[in-house]
């Protein structure tokens, strides 16, 4: 990919929650396809042991051979290991390993700052660069909010779901006394909307003033077609152009433009 000398650095948005089942995957995907078709350069990277995004964009998390495994362990760059995808993306894979590259990180010193450090280099190749984040506070999720200027936290719209919210700010606040200063929470992502449910509604009401965060507009809908893209490895935007639930992730993605 030429290198571009007049564009900033690529913004490096981190989506995460350490609940799984919120959607931070689908938003991932999702986003990066609309960025794209915005005309962004946009590179994912899948920071979980479960290779979800890797899979989702049709890449065999078995047959991987350089990963973010090897980037973490200093063993690889990420120009080695991404890959080109469907829509122009690159992706940074996963692969199931990955539980031990975190165990073989624990005892390095500057172990948040590895993929910080590892996106410097490519961060001009890009305009934006999206990390789907694992289900966890750890030092792979502290690694991404150290890589990051912002944080998006996708939630859906459900009473339970709030719990561990304040956890993970009370990690984002200490992240930005500790390791990066410049780490901005662009917003609760509401997911998995029912918007005929009255209480998925007063949810939505309420959540940006309980965390005193903005919240990312508009809420993305409860849909089956979500559940259809991942086995065709692409996202829902291309599989399902017309849906709702595409036409939300646009609108946030568009909404986060002047961002990136
Ligand atoms: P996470 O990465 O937070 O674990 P995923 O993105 O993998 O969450 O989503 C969890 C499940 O919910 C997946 O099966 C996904 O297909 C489904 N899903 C995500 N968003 C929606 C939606 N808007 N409507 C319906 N199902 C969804
Ligand atoms: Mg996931």
């Amino acid at each position: 990919m030429a290198k571009s000398r007049t564009k900033k650095p690529a913004t490096v948005i981190s989506v995460a929650n350490q609940k799984g089942g919120v959607a931070k995957t689908t938003s991932v995907a999702s986003l990066g396809a609309a960025f794209a078709e915005h005309g962004k350069r946009v590179l994912l990277v899948d920071l979980d042991a479960q290779a979800c995004l890797t899979f989702s964009l049709g890449v065999d998390p078995d047959v991987v051979e350089l990963s973010v495994n090897e980037v973490l362990l200093g063993r690889a760059s990420v120009e080695d290991v991404r890959v080109e995808c469907d829509e122009g993306i690159h992706l940074v894979p996963s692969v199931i390993d990955l539980a031990g590259a975190e165990a073989q990180l624990l005892p390095r010193p500057g172990r948040e700052y590895v993929l910080r450090t590892a996106l410097e280099d490519v961060r001009d190749d890009y305009d934006v660069i999206l990390l789907d984040c694992s289900p966890s506070l750890g030092v792979l999720t502290l690694n991404a909010l150290t890589a990051s200027q912002g944080l998006i936290i996708p939630m859906p719209c459900e009473m339970l779901s709030h719990r561990g919210v304040g956890q993970l700010l009370d990690t984002v606040a200490d992240v930005k006394k500790i390791l990066n200063k410049d780490l901005a929470v662009y917003g609760i992502l509401p997911t998995l909307f029912d918007g005929r449910s009255n209480h998925a509604q007063e949810v939505l009401a309420d959540v940006g003033e309980r965390y005193d965060l903005p919240v990312l507009e508009p809420p993305i809908p409860k849909t089956v077609r979500f559940a259809e893209a991942p086995a065709v490895g692409r996202s829902i935007l291309s599989t399902s152009r017309t849906s709702k639930g595409a036409q939300a992730y646009r609108a946030v993605a568009k909404s986060l433009l002047t961002k990136v």
